[in-house]
């Protein structure tokens, strides 16, 4: 079998590709030959989804490589990988898009490293190590304090970051992110939101922290995240299909954000996605639930009004579907809160792929979302200064 492995400059493509790192999967099924190599991804635990990948290649440089996810027709959205483009990096910080097509079931990924290893993902990862900056980073911000809510299935800490102080006059403004770990965008997304909001020379941050206090999760599921995951955590459950009924050992993460939720109360409430499918940025709002009514309505348009001006990333036109009055799934997030809680309360989903109506050469990438995360403290703003 050692005559199968050599190739080119005698490396063994099969023994190159691994993932056994931070937020890595992938299956190596056939890779004897780099114009052939098969891959597969490695379903969550729960084994009901599966989309993200992140693997890494070593020793092909110069090597033009042919790799085939052969099993992305099965994929939790196969509507997904049309039109889209595979993420590359050399030094895991800058992210580009290679020729990428879906052909025949298959997701196949063409690309000739230029360097010795080449790391290829769903969209730019971002690590747990990377989440453990941004929090220790973020507490040591005069105003700002680190909450531990609690435990991951796994062990891993659930972190909040408070910012400001709770004091009677301030509306409770919460962003939650990462309940979906392969959805890396909307960590990128709040950690554009948070370096705004903590620079003391931006008047709109100044003012939303006079008018709030926040409460930011960045990363909901650690668990998933860490195990590549696209949506479960180490359970297998599905996160924002656990809000009516969390279960402390199944789902404490959304158990403990919850009952955080339930001692400040909730005045905003923004929850970040990323969707595989649509190319564009848009929230899914609150006209499901029981409770709406033309306030609400005006509340949740005046945000959406705010969001438009602040980003032109930003578009109402498409979305999903809008559910009927009493309709709602109230196991999601931004319907429970906005139920339980009578506040503004959205789902944003950002692409993975790019927007259709402001493409970059990189796609939709972490500058362009944290960019997105930062022009939302416009549309907060707009939101805390109209009346409760
Ligand atoms: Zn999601």
């Amino acid at each position: 079998e050692i005559s199968a492995c050599l190739v080119g400059s005698e490396m063994c493509i099969r023994d190159s590709i691994s993932s056994a790192f931070d937020s890595g999967n992938i299956v190596v099924v056939k890779a004897d030959d780099p114009t052939g190599i098969e891959l597969e991804i490695r379903p969550d635990v729960g084994e009901d989804h599966f989309q993200w990948f992140h693997y890494r290649v070593s020793g092909s440089k110069g090597i033009a490589l042919t790799m085939s996810i052969t099993n992305a027709r099965r994929a939790s959205y196969p509507e997904g990988w049309k039109d889209y483009q595979a993420c590359a990096s050399y030094d895991r910080g800058h992210w580009f898009r290679v020729p990428t097509r879906y052909e025949g079931g298959e997701l196949i990924i063409e690309h000739t490293p230029e360097h010795d290893a080449c790391w290829y993902a769903y969209f730019a990862p971002y690590s747990l190590d990377h989440h453990q900056d941004l929090i220790a980073e973020a507490q040591m911000v005069d105003d700002v304090t680190l909450q531990r809510l609690g435990a991951t299935v796994d062990g891993r800490d659930i972190d909040l970051l408070q910012v400001g102080d709770d004091g009677d006059d301030k509306r409770s403004c919460w962003i939650i992110a990462r309940q979906h770990p392969g959805e890396s965008m909307a960590e990128w997304f709040v950690e554009g939101l948070l370096d705004r909001l903590l620079d003391d020379e931006d008047p709109v941050s100044r003012e939303v922290r006079e008018r709030a206090c926040l409460y930011i999760v960045p990363n909901v599921n650690p668990d998933g995240s860490f195990r590549g995951h696209l949506r479960n955590n180490a359970a297998g459950k599905n996160l924002n299909r656990q809000w009516e009924e969390p279960n402390v050992e199944q789902s404490p993460e959304v158990f403990h954000v919850r009952a955080a939720m339930e001692r400040s109360g909730v005045d905003l409430f923004l929850d970040v996605h990323g969707d595989e499918a649509l190319p564009y940025n848009f929230i899914s709002g609150g006209e499901g639930i029981k409770s709406w009514d033309n306030a609400k309505a005006e509340r949740e348009q005046r945000f959406s009004d705010a969001l438009l001006v602040a980003s032109p990333d930003f578009q109402t036109k498409f979305g999903y579907p809008v559910p009927e009055h009493g309709e709602a799934n109230n196991t999601m997030a931004s319907n429970w809160v906005g139920q339980r809680f009578g506040c503004l309360a959205v789902t944003l989903e950002m692409p993975f792929k790019d927007t259709a109506d402001t493409p970059h050469p990189l796609g939709w990438s972490p500058e362009r979302a944290r960019k997105f995360g930062a022009a939302h403290l416009d549309a907060i703003l707009v939101a805390l200064r109209a009346p409760r």
